[in-house]
C-alpha cells in the first residue's frame, strides 16, 4: 500500500494548539513563587499546635503525667492493664461488658473466615452483604422504625445526618452540652444554629416560638443521655414542643441503649414514651454494641434520602463484617440477658450514692453508666486522675472545652463487669486523694504563681 506524504504542516499546527493548553503552560505556572511567609509551610506555626505544646511543657514543669493516650495491653473491660500493672477500669464504654464476651467475638471471627476484614467498598457502589441487612433490621425493629442505615463512624453518623439533611433556609436547636458530632454536623448544614440551655426545655420553647416562622425545617437534636454529665432529657416534653412547632426531633441514644429501661432499649423505654413519635433515632455501635459505627432509624423517605445524599454513608466504605455481626450478636445478647442492663444500673446507682456520700459533687448525673466527679479546676482533674492512676484506678480528666470552664472532672464510666468492692474502692480513693489536692490549695493559677517565684 502506498503511503500518504506526511503531512509536517499539520503536526506542527497541531503541536503548537496542545502546547497552548498544555501541561507546560501550567508547568511554568506551577513554577512561579508566591510570596508567602515560608513559615506558613510550617505546622509548628499552627495555633493548635502552639495549644498542644503550651500544655506538654507545662506537664512537664508541673510534674503532671500526660493523660492521653495511654496504653492498654489488653482488653479494657472493669479492669485493664497499664505499664504492666493492674488498674480498675472506668475510662472505656463497654457498658454492659459484652466486648469481652467469647461469644460475640467467636461470630465476627467467623464473620471474618466469610467475607474478610473489609467489605473493601461503598455499599450503593461496592454491593451489599447480608450482615448489613440484619442489623439495619433488629435496629428497626428496636425502634418500631420502617427502615435504619448503618454508616462505619458514629462521629460520621451526626455530621452527615444533621450536616446533609439541612440547608442554609432551615434551622437546627441543640442542646448546650451536644457532642462535637452534632455541633460539627449543625456547622456544616448550612443552617442557622441556635443552642438551647442544657436540659432547659422552657429555653428551647422560647427560642422556637420566636424563630420557627423564619426558616422552613426546624431540627432539634438531643442526646438519650449526657456523656459529661450522666443525665437525660424529658423525651415527652420534646415530643410535645416538636408536635406544637412542627419540627423534626432527633435523638442521639450513644450512652442510652442499653443503658436505660428495664430491658435496655433506651430513652424511649426508660420514660414510656412511643418511639416512633421521635423522628431520627441515632446511636452508636462503640458502647453496647461492641465495635463501632453508627446508625439512624427513621421512615423509609429518611433512610432513602440518606442513603443517596449522606456523604459519610453514599461516599465511605461500607460497615465491615466483624462490626456488623459483633454488633448484631450485642444487641441479640442484651435482649436475651436484661440482667446485664440491671446489674449496669444497680452499679450505677450504687456508685452515684455512695460518691454522694463521701461528699463528692457529681453534677447532674442520675447514676447510670456516666457519673462525674467535678472538681472544678483544671490541673487539679489531671493531678487527680494521675494520682489515681498510682494508686490502681483509671478515670480520664475531662476539661475545657469537652466541659465548661471550672468544672473541670473525672469522669467514671460504670458498667456491669465492676463488682460493688471495686466502685466502692474508686470512690474511697477519689475522696482521699481529692482531699489531699484540696488541703494543698492545688491548682492550675497556684501551681503557676509557685512557678513565678521559683524563677
Ligand atoms: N454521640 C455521642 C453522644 C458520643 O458521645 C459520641 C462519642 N463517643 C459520638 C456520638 C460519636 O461516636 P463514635 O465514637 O462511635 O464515633
Amino acid at each position: 500500500m502506498k503511503k500518504s506524504p506526511v503531512d509536517r504542516d499539520a503536526i506542527l499546527n497541531m503541536s503548537r494548539s496542545m502546547a497552548k493548553k498544555s501541561p507546560a503552560k501550567a508547568a511554568s505556572k506551577r513554577s512561579v513563587r508566591s510570596k508567602v511567609d515560608p513559615a506558613k509551610t510550617d505546622f509548628k506555626t499552627l495555633e493548635l499546635y502552639q495549644q498542644i505544646k503550651v500544655q506538654r511543657d507545662m506537664a512537664e514543669l508541673l510534674q503532671t503525667r500526660d493523660p492521653y493516650f495511654l496504653v492498654h495491653e489488653g482488653r479494657a473491660g472493669a479492669t485493664t492493664l497499664v505499664d504492666g500493672r493492674e488498674m480498675i477500669n472506668f475510662a472505656s464504654y463497654d457498658y454492659l461488658g459484652l466486648n469481652g464476651l467469647d461469644e460475640v467475638h467467636a461470630a465476627a471471627k467467623e464473620a471474618i473466615d466469610t467475607f474478610g476484614t473489609s467489605v473493601s467498598g461503598s455499599r450503593p457502589t461496592s454491593g451489599e452483604r447480608p450482615f448489613h441487612g440484619m442489623l439495619e433490621q433488629q435496629l428497626s425493629e428496636l425502634y418500631e422504625s420502617e427502615a435504619a442505615l448503618v454508616f462505619v463512624s458514629g462521629h460520621a453518623t451526626n455530621v452527615s445526618t444533621i450536616g446533609d439533611l439541612l440547608g442554609a433556609s432551615d434551622l437546627v436547636l441543640f442542646d448546650a452540652f451536644s457532642h462535637n458530632s452534632v455541633t460539627t454536623g449543625c456547622k456544616l448544614s448550612g443552617a442557622t444554629r441556635r443552642s438551647f440551655k442544657h436540659n432547659d426545655f422552657d429555653d428551647l420553647e422560647r427560642i422556637i416560638s420566636e424563630t420557627r416562622d423564619k426558616h422552613d425545617r426546624v431540627m432539634i437534636v438531643v442526646e438519650g443521655l449526657y456523656s459529661m454529665d450522666g443525665d437525660t432529657p424529658d423525651l415527652a416534653r420534646l415530643v410535645d414542643i416538636k408536635e406544637r412547632f412542627g419540627a423534626w426531633l432527633m435523638v442521639d441514644e450513644a450512652h442510652s441503649l442499653g443503658i436505660l429501661g428495664a430491658t435496655g432499649w433506651g430513652l424511649f423505654e426508660e420514660q414510656n414514651v412511643d418511639p416512633k413519635k421521635i423522628d431520627i433515632w441515632m446511636g452508636t455501635m462503640s458502647k453496647t454494641m461492641s465495635g463501632c459505627g453508627g446508625y439512624i432509624c427513621g421512615n423509609q423517605a429518611l433512610i432513602d434520602v440518606l442513603k443517596f445524599f449522606a456523604s459519610g454513608f453514599m461516599y465511605s466504605v461500607g460497615l465491615s463484617a466483624p462490626l456488623c455481626v459483633a454488633g448484631s450478636k450485642s444487641i441479640e445478647i442484651m435482649q436475651r440477658e436484661p440482667w446485664r442492663v440491671e446489674k449496669l444500673q444497680s452499679n450505677g446507682q450504687y456508685f452515684l450514692k455512695a460518691a454522694k456520700a463521701a461528699g463528692l459533687n457529681t453534677g447532674l448525673s442520675q447514676g447510670f453508666c456516666v457519673v462525674p466527679v467535678i472538681v472544678g479546676d483544671s490541673l487539679r482533674a489531671v493531678k487527680l486522675s494521675n494520682n489515681l492512676l498510682e494508686r490502681g484506678i483509671y478515670a480520664f480528666p475531662i476539661t475545657y472545652p469537652a466541659v465548661p470552664m471550672n468544672e473541670a472532672r473525672l469522669r467514671f464510666f460504670i458498667t456491669a463487669e465492676h463488682s460493688e468492692e471495686q466502685l466502692q474502692a474508686a470512690v474511697d480513693i477519689t475522696t482521699e486523694e481529692l482531699k489531699k489536692l484540696e488541703d494543698a490549695n492545688f491548682s492550675l493559677s497556684t501551681s503557676i504563681s509557685s512557678l513565678h517565684e521559683s524563677k
